[in-house]
């Protein structure tokens, strides 16, 4: 079986492979280096488009899955959500998406914000979705140099520190992300995959 995780995201493939004992692929392993266009409105929209994308290119890709994820701020009324990755424009640019954001939010006594994660996974032609959720809040100011994206604004609940500052150890307990690899894997058990 081969297991496909379509994503050119080398943070998320580093993420997935600490969180999942599941040997897969990433796209730039299976030579795909496009950029697959996130047309959709919504998170779970655009983790299927690029899901069935890949799935479809081949038949011996028959296990699938990617990746949405946003970050939603309560004062922004939930901005940047689905334009997270392109907040501060198409460049993509980590920084200037902070920026943005700690420029956006000034003034603002309510900080509060989640990461929100979707999966798609397409299993032999089965489509199913799962979402994780890590609330917190956005510091004042960038701190601390581990992970990627947003990681130097976010601070998980429970915590005083941001998730560049607590480390991939940490992040890894408790993000977004890993809530949903789990609760795919919990997917997979149910449905008796052997792998
Ligand atoms: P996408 O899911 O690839 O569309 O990415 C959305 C954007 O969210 C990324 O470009 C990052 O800026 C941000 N992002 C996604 N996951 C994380 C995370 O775990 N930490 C910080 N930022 C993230």
């Amino acid at each position: 079986m081969s297991i496909i995780f379509a994503t050119g995201n080398s943070h998320k493939v580093q993420e997935a492979r600490s969180v999942l004992d599941i040997p897969f692929k990433s796209l730039k392993e299976i030579n795909f280096l496009e950029d697959i266009e996130e047309t959709g409105s919504t998170l779970e929209a655009n983790a299927l488009i690029k899901a069935r994308h890949i799935y479809n290119l081949d038949n011996e890709y028959n296990f699938v899955f990617s990746e949405d994820t946003g970050l939603e701020v309560d004062a922004l009324n939930g901005a940047p959500g689905v334009i997270t990755a392109r907040y501060a424009g198409t460049s993509k640019s980590f920084t200037n998406n902070m920026d943005l954001l700690l420029h956006n939010l000034s003034g603002f006594e309510d900080r509060s914000a989640r990461f929100r994660a979707v999966i798609a996974l397409i299993l032999n032609g089965n489509e199913y979705l799962f979402e994780g959720i890590i609330n917190g809040t956005i510091a004042k100011e960038k701190f601390g140099d581990g992970g990627f994206g947003y990681d130097p604004i976010f601070i998980p609940e429970g915590h005083t520190k941001t998730f560049a500052e607590l480390g991939s150890h940490v992040k890894d307990q408790l993000s977004h992300r890993s809530k949903a690899l789990q609760k795919m894997k919990n997917q997979l058990d149910r449905l008796n995959v052997k792998i």
